[in-house]
């Protein structure tokens, strides 16, 4: 049986102060879930975040990272930093960096090698967008997303790593897939995984839906058969709503 995973996306939102308020708030809400609680912060909220989440079931994730170790990168942070401070989780390839920062797929491969080389758990991110959808190739276009991200590691690290199925159509823009569609989407990556890895790797693997998740909606996606929990955006900014989300099997 897998582990339900929720996991926050705060993008570039919220300083330092509402992070420690969001969590006051929040943490109180969660505390009797089951599910893996993440928070992926800000760079800059991570030190807080990490402080006022240390007596809770709250996670921290940060939401990008390089994949070297050090250097001359101006502006970079690397895995190696984001383990010094004790980060757990670390989104790689959301669809936004993808589209605004040029992250392709063999990028996104190398953080991915680096996540698990500096003892982190990647949320590796894959999602197609509407004129892919369109045009009816929305299985190949995840399929080979993740073969790419995930090529080169071990049985072990691909059980390890969360990915998260994000059709870019359905972010932010309030658009949800229905849970069949995504359901669906979600036994795609997986029998992939099993085809690549190995049937027991992709029984195991955690894969999260997200695009547009709110608590009206979580249950009913996070009950399917494949749907291993969520990926949230903007539902997760707010700690009532994005605590019923977590406690969706609780309403
Ligand atoms: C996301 O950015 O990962 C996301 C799913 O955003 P939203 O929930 O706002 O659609």
């Amino acid at each position: 049986m897998r582990k339900k995973v929720i996991a926050g996306n705060w993008k570039m939102n919220m300083l330092p102060n509402e992070t420690i308020k969001f969590i006051d708030d929040f943490a109180p809400l969660v505390k009797d879930s089951e599910a893996e609680i993440i928070l992926c912060v800000p760079y800059v909220d991570l030190f807080y975040a990490l402080l006022n989440t240390q007596e809770t079931n709250i996670k921290i994730g940060a939401q990008n990272m390089h994949y070297e170790e050090k250097g001359a990168y101006t502006g970079e942070i690397s895995g190696r930093m984001l383990k010094s401070v004790g980060v757990e989780y670390v989104i790689i390839g959301h669809s936004e960096r993808r589209q605004y920062f040029g992250e392709t797929d063999e990028i996104v491969n190398k953080k991915l090698k680096a996540a698990f080389e500096h003892g982190l758990k990647p949320i590796v991110c894959v999602g197609e967008n509407l004129e892919q959808r369109e045009k009816g190739i929305a299985e190949d276009v995840i399929t080979k997303q993740t073969e790419l991200a995930l090529e080169g590691l071990s049985k072990d690290e691909v059980k390890d790593t969360i990915i998260a199925y994000e059709p870019i159509w359905a972010i932010g823009t309030g658009k949800t897939a229905t849970s069949e569609d995504a359901n669906n989407a979600i036994k795609a990556i997986r029998n992939k995984v099993a085809k690549l890895y190995g049937k027991a790797v992709a029984e195991e693997v955690i894969i999260l839906y997200g695009g547009s998740v709110k608590s009206s909606n979580a249950a009913e996606l996070f009950s399917t058969s494949d749907i291993d929990g969520g990926l949230v955006g903007g539902a997760s900014l707010k700690p009532e709503e994005f605590a019923k989300i977590v406690n969706y099997d609780k309403q």
